[in-house]
Parts: C-alpha cells; structure tokens; sequence
C-alpha cells in the first residue's frame, strides 16, 4: 500500500503536466479498493481518498461478509498474483470455498429446522482481511476527508478536509451510506437515508478455548427467527488458525422491530453495558447456541453495537444526480445502501445448479447482498471505462447509472421487503420462503450494460 497512515498530499494537481489525469476514488472499503484494481489492471491510473488514519484503526467495528455471485467478477478486478492468495482472506483460511452450502434457518425457539438458504460459491471474508489484500499495490491517500468538489470542462476537483485538494477526469464517490459525495451531488435532505423500523445489537467476541469449540459444533453461519419476532444470527468472521479456537472471533447480533423512534434513541444513547445486558436478556428466550453464545459474553465486553437499519433507493427520479457530463458517479453503499440480504442463489450463468438450489428461496437474512452489487458496480464501471468504444465518458458514466439503478434499486426493495418479512413470524410461515420458494428476481440478475 502506497502513502501509509497520514501521509497527505498536497499537492493541487494528481501528476505531472502530460501524464492523463487520474480516476480519484473516495473510500477504500470494498467498492472503491475493487474498482481501483481493476481500473489499474486496464491501465487507468487511479488515486484513492480514505478519511480513516489507515486501514484498520483501533476500535472500528469488523465484520465478515458473503461474495457469492460476485466472487467471478472480483477475480476479473484483481490482478492474478492477488486472486492466488484469496483464500487469506477468508473469514476461515483453511476452510476452502464450498460450490455449494445450505446456511441453516432455525426456529429460535424450538431449534426445529425451517429451512436451509443455498449458497452457491460463497467467498466468506473477514473485512480487514479482505481489505488488507485488495489494497495491495493500489495508490491510497489515509487521512483524506473528502469535503466538497468542484468542476472544470474535462475534470473535477476534490476538497479536502485537511486543505488539499486533487483534480481528476473522473471522481468515483465509494464512500459509503453515509456518502459525502451523494450530499454534495443532492443535498443533504435527498441524499438523507431511510430509516427503517428496526434495530439490532451487534456483539463480536473471542471465547475461551473450551467454549469456542463448543460453538463450533454449529452451522458457522446461521441464523434463528424468534416466533416472538426477534431475529439473531450467528457466524464466525475471523477464524485465522483452525488449532488457536481462542484467536477466533464470533459474532452474533439480535434485531427486532422497534416501536417508534424514541426507542431507537434510547438504545443509541445506551452504554455498551447496558446495551449487552439488553441482548442477553432478549437472546435468554432462544435455544442454543444463541443462548449460551450471548450469556457467555464477558460483561466488560467492548465490541458492542446498536444500529438501526437504513436504505436508499437509487430509482425514484427526484434522486438522480448531475453527473456533470460523466465526471462523477457513485458506487457501492454510496449509490444503494441496503439491509439485511443475501442473495444466495445463482445466476443464471452460474455453473452450478441443483434441482433444490432452483427451487429454494433466494431470500436469507444472515446479512445484506451490498457487497455483491458493489463489486458488480466495480466490474461494470471498469468494463465501460476500459472500453469506451468511441463513447464519451458522459456516455460510459450514463451507461454505467442506467444499470446500477435498475440493478441495485430492486435489490434495496427486495431487501426492505425481506427485513420486513424476517421480523413478522405470522407473516413468515404462510410466505413462499418457507412454502414453494422464491424465483431469483430477474431485475436483479446480470443485465447487459445499455449502450447509450
Ligand atoms: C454485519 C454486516 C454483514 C454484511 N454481510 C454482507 C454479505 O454477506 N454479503 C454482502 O454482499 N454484503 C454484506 N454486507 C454489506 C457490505 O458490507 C457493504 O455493502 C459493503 O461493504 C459496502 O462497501 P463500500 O465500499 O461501498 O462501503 P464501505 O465499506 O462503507 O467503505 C466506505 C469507505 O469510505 C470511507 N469514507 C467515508 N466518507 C469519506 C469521506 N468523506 N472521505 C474519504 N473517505 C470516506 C470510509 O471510511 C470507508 O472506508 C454486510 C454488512 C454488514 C454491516
């Protein structure tokens, strides 16, 4: 990684007079470091902004998350010497990639098994892990708040908090649901989130050796709906060495359907303490391994959250940026932050199929599929930049908008309606989930880029 903590440049152009000006991607998280990899890899030259100090600051809440579909596309981003050493960055190194699995979905009263959710070629990664490896080589500026930009004929100037800035023929805003780029595209007001009804307490935490190893007896990934409504899914995100169970970190997080807003900021203004005792007490009416694997937390515990869930849809007209004749786009959880989704199933082009696999739910709810749409993002950005074809780069970034908001703006609405369905026992049983089924939505599934 270039330019470690802190060093910021300040520097008012990216390069010297002759050399083509750079695509500034603002946010290293998976979206921005994919695309930059693969920008890089078809010769385009890119920088990348990070507000963070450097890539993994003490204390930054860490999860592990599900390429499934997007997995094939990653490897076309990454060069083959980082596709190679994949696997370390798994959540479990040794544990290779399974073509296919079952995530279990368990009653959280009874422990009787609903269903199972197929995964197909499912790449389970520890986030700073898999962050650690994407940015390897990549040009990445630490300590870069980017606050505002600004446009010339054939570029864009990114402001930064620190006082610098940076002019590039394209900026790609990868910053996150809570992007600064889509305010400065929108306002505050349209780029605002929406809130949804429905909070969660999120707990990650190693356990002593005996304990690990009894958790691990279950499914690594599964999740139990309470009839009672509540949700509380259970994974290990960060197993580095099979023989060190100490070393290993779970996570499990309980989510429920609050009451209004005042009880979202009641558990927002709450210690962590306080907020560990509230999920031992919710989590004491599931079955094991919930019970015990939130009981036996210490009650010291740091890393413990409260969230609300938040979404955005790219689709409703009023939404729509200026683009600024293709000198800026947005990517990843900045263009369609969504909940709790996987998109488990397989494409259509996916090798592998089985009769069960077709006919089983593509719902899950372990965890979102934004990080699947984000290296979608990042394959088709790179495809249309690397290939221009005699477009415009208004043209491309168009094409590129087209896409993703059609794309990704049903995966949000599937996503909300899925959340909303987890969280509703009654409605639960009698859905097709649980009964026939769900198709795979076909608005999600690859569509050709349009040519404009
Ligand atoms: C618990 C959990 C489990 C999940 N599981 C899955 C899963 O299994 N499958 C799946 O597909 N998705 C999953 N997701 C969703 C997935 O993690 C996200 O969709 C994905 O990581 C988004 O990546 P991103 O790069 O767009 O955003 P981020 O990872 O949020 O990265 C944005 C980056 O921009 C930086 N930044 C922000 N503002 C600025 C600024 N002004 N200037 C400079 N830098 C800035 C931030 O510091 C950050 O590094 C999960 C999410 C959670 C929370």
């Amino acid at each position: 990684m270039v330019n470690p903590a802190g060093v910021a440049n300040t520097d008012r152009s990216a390069g010297n007079n002759n050399a083509p000006l750079p695509v500034l991607i603002v946010g290293a998280g998976s979206a921005g470091l994919s695309l930059a990899q693969g920008l890089e890899k078809n010769g385009i030259r890119t920088m990348v902004f990070e507000k963070e100090a450097c890539d993994a600051p003490p204390g930054r809440r860490t999860w592990a998350f599900v390429a499934a579909w997007s997995a094939p596309i990653l490897q076309t981003l990454l060069p083959a010497h980082l596709w190679d050493r994949i696997h370390t960055a798994f959540s479990d190194p040794s544990m290779p990639v399974k073509p296919l699995d079952y995530i279990p979905l368990t009653n959280g009263a009874t422990g009787e098994r609903l269903t199972e959710v197929p995964l197909s070629n499912g790449h389970r990664f520890f986030r700073p892990r898999f962050r650690q490896l994407v940015s390897e080589g990549l040009d990445i500026r630490f300590g870069k708040e980017l606050e505002s930009l600004s446009y010339r004929d054939q570029s864009v100037e990114a402001h930064f908090a620190d006082g610098s800035s940076v002019v590039g023929r394209l900026l790609v805003g990868a910053d996150g649901s809570r992007s600064r780029v889509r305010k400065q595209l929108l306002g505050p007001d349209l780029a605002e989130l929406d809130r949804l009804p429905f909070g969660s307490i999120f707990v990650n935490v190693k356990y002593p050796r005996e304990q690990a190893l009894l958790l691990r007896k279950h499914p690594l990934f599964s999740a139990m709906l309470h009839p009672n409504g509540s949700i509380a899914p259970f994974f290990i995100i960060d197993a580095p060495d099979p023989d060190h169970p100490e070393d290993w970190t779970f996570m499990m997080y309980i989510s429920w359907a609050m009451r209004d807003d005042g009880e979202a900021a009641a558990y927002q203004g709450m210690s962590k303490r306080d907020l560990l005792r509230t999920a031992k007490e919710l989590s004491s009416v599931f079955c094991e391994p919930v019970r015990s694997a939130f009981a036996w937390v210490p009650d010291d515990a740091n890393d413990v959250y409260f969230s609300t869930m938040a979404q955005w849809d790219p689709r409703p007209p009023h939404r729509s940026w200026n683009n600024h004749g293709g000198l800026v786009t947005l990517i990843g959880d900045a263009a369609h932050p969504m909940t709790h989704r996987k998109d488990a199933s397989p494409r259509k082009e996916d090798k592998v199929s089985s009769e069960k696999t077709d006919r089983w739910p593509t719902l899950g709810l372990t965890s979102g599929a934004g990080l699947n749409h984000a290296i979608d993002d990042a394959g088709n950005l790179t495809r249309l930049l690397s290939a221009p074809e005699g477009r415009s780069q208004g043209q491309l970034i168009d094409s590129y908008e087209l896409e993703m908001r059609a794309r990704a703006g049903k995966e949000v609405e599937l996503s909300e309606l899925n959340t909303r369905m987890l969280h509703d026992w009654s409605q639960l049983i009698k859905s097709p989930f649980l009964t026939n089924g769900f198709a795979k939505p076909k608005a999600v599934a690859a569509a050709p880029l349009a040519r404009i």
